[in-house]
C-alpha cells in the first residue's frame, strides 16, 4: 500500500516553506521578473541561512530511523515533490534559482557511485551558496538526446577525460559552472560508433579551465532563473569524475535500451516527477488566487450541485480543480514508487505531461476568467501563464513524455514507436 500521508515535521517544513513563499518569494518575483540577468541574492542567502539552520539541507532523502532505531519507509522523493511544489507556489524562477544539487545533483544521484555520490553531494550544505546543473541539450540535439556530439576522450595515460562540444539551455548553468564552487553534469559521448551506449555523464567541477559560459539566454518566463549556453574546449578533467563505468555496453538485440542511457533514463525518471511537481506549484498559486478574486466579486462556487445546475464559472473552477488534483495524484505515485526502490518510467512521464498541460490550461484560463485585470502586470496570473510554459517543454516536452507513456501501455520500444 501507498501511504501519502506526510509525516509531522515535514508539514512543518511545508509551512515554513508556504511563509517563505509568502513572505519572501512572492513580494520580490515581479522584480526578478522585470530585471533578468540580476541574480535574486537576498532570496538565497535567506533560503540558504534556513536550510543550514534546518541541518544543512534542502531536501531529507534516505533512509530515516525510527526512535527505536527501526529503519522506516523511504520518503525522500516524496518530501521532495512536495518541497518543489511549495516553492514553486512561491515563485517558480526564483526556486529554479535556489541553491542545491537540482537535475545535476539527481544525474549524480541516479548514476554515481556510492563513493561519488559522497564526493559529489556532500557539499550542498556546507559552506556558501552552491549550484548543480545537467547539460544534455546540445544545438542539434534535443528531444533526440541520442544525437549529442559532445565528446569526452581520454589521455594517453588513462588519468584524464577531454571533453570538447556545446551545450545549450542549461537551468542554473551559471550559477553551476561560474558562480559558486558547484558542478554540472555534462553528458558527453566516448565512443560514438557505439550510439546511446556510448553516452556517459561527467562532473566538471565549477571554474574549470576548458568550460566557458558562452551565452544567457533572454527568456518567455522562469526569467529569475539563469539558463546557459556552455561551450567545452579541451575541458581536462580526473578520469574519476565519469559517472558509474566507463565501460561501453553496447545491447544485444532484443535487450532494450542499452546500459549508457539507462543512466540518462534513470535521471529522468528522478527529476521529472520534480518537474511535474514544480508545475503543480504554479497550478495551486493560478487557482488559489483566481478563486478568490472570483469571491471577493461575488462569484461563490456552489459543490455537489448537478452539472446542469452549474453555472459557466463554477464549471471551468470545478474542472481546473479536478485536474489539479489528479496532477497531484499522479505525482505523488511516481515519487512514491521512486522510494520504493520501484521502476518508475511510465509514472514519472505520466506525471510530468499531466502536470505540464493543467499548468498550462490553469493559468490560460485564469488570465481569460479574470479579465483585463487578468492580462496585467499589476496582478502575478500573467506571469504564471507565462511561467507555466517551461513545464511542457524540459525534461522531455509534452510530445516525448506522451511517446514514453504510449510505449509502457503498448509494449513497444523507442525504434518501434518514435
Ligand atoms: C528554459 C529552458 C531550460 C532548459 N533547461 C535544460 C537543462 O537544464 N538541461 C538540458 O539538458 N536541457 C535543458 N533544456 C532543453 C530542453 O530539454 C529542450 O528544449 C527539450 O528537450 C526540447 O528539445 P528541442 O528544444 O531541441 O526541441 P526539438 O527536439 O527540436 O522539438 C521541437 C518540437 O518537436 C516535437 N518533437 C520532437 N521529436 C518528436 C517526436 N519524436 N514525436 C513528436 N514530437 C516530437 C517536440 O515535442 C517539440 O514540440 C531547457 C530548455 C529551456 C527552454
Amino acid at each position: 500500500m501507498i501511504d501519502f500521508e506526510i509525516p509531522t515535521p515535514i508539514e512543518r517544513q511545508m509551512q515554513l516553506l508556504g511563509m517563505l513563499g509568502e513572505q519572501v518569494m512572492r513580494p520580490i518575483a515581479r522584480y526578478y521578473d522585470e530585471h533578468e540577468g540580476e541574480r535574486p541574492w537576498e532570496y538565497i542567502n535567506m533560503i540558504w541561512q534556513t536550510v543550514r539552520a534546518q541541518g544543512g539541507r534542502t531536501l531529507a532523502a534516505g533512509d530515516e530511523k525510527s526512535s527505536s532505531g527501526e529503519k522506516k519507509p523511504r520518503i525522500g522523493n516524496l518530501i521532495m515533490v512536495h518541497t518543489v511544489e511549495a516553492l514553486s507556489w512561491g515563485d517558480a524562477g526564483l526556486y529554479l534559482s535556489t541553491p542545491g544539487g537540482a537535475l545535476g545533483g539527481a544525474a549524480v544521484e541516479a548514476t554515481g557511485t556510492p563513493e561519488q555520490k559522497e564526493r559529489f553531494l556532500k557539499r550542498f550544505g556546507e559552506g556558501e551558496p552552491k549550484w548543480g546543473a545537467m547539460a544534455m541539450t546540445e544545438p542539434q540535439a534535443g528531444s533526440d538526446t541520442a544525437s549529442i556530439r559532445t565528446n569526452a576522450r581520454l589521455t594517453d595515460d588513462g588519468k584524464y577525460w577531454i571533453l570538447n562540444g556545446e551545450k545549450i539551455f542549461v537551468t542554473s548553468g551559471l550559477m553551476a559552472a561560474k558562480e559558486s564552487p558547484g558542478f554540472v553534469v555534462v553528458w558527453a559521448t566516448i565512443d560514438p560508433t557505439a550510439g546511446r551506449a556510448g553516452m556517459k555523464p561527467f562532473v566538471v567541477e565549477s571554474g574549470t579551465p576548458g568550460m566557458t559560459v558562452a551565452k544567457l539566454e533572454h527568456k518567455h518566463g522562469i526569467r529569475a532563473s539563469d539558463t546557459a549556453a556552455i561551450v567545452f574546449q579541451d575541458c581536462r578533467i580526473p578520469f574519476d569524475n565519469i559517472l558509474g563505468s566507463a565501460e561501453v555496453a553496447r545491447p544485444t538485440a532484443g535487450e532494450g535500451a542499452p546500459k549508457g542511457f539507462k543512466g540518462a533514463m534513470k535521471t529522468f525518471d528522478a527529476t521529472r516527477p520534480a518537474v511535474a511537481a514544480g508545475a503543480l506549484g504554479i497550478t495551486r498559486a493560478t487557482l488559489e488566487f483566481t478563486a478568490k478574486y472570483l469571491k471577493d466579486r461575488g462569484v461563490k462556487v456552489r459543490y455537489g450541485v448537478p452539472l446542469h445546475q452549474q453555472t459557466a464559472i463554477e464549471r471551468d473552477l470545478l474542472h481546473m480543480e479536478a485536474q489539479h488534483r489528479a496532477s497531484w495524484l499522479l505525482v505523488l505515485r511516481a515519487a512514491a514508487k521512486m522510494d520504493a526502490g520501484e521502476e518508475n518510467t511510465l509514472e514519472a512521464s505520466m506525471c510530468k505531461v499531466k502536470a505540464g498541460a493543467v499548468a498550462n490550461a490553469v493559468a490560460q484560463k485564469a488570465v481569460e476568467l479574470l479579465g483585463p485585470e487578468g492580462y496585467s502586470c499589476k496582478l502575478l496570473v500573467e506571469k504564471w501563464m507565462r511561467d507555466a510554459r517551461i513545464n511542457d517543454i524540459y525534461e522531455g516536452t509534452g510530445q516525448i513524455n506522451r511517446l514514453v507513456v504510449a510505449r509502457r501501455l503498448l509494449g513497444y520500444s523507442s525504434k518501434e514507436l518514435r
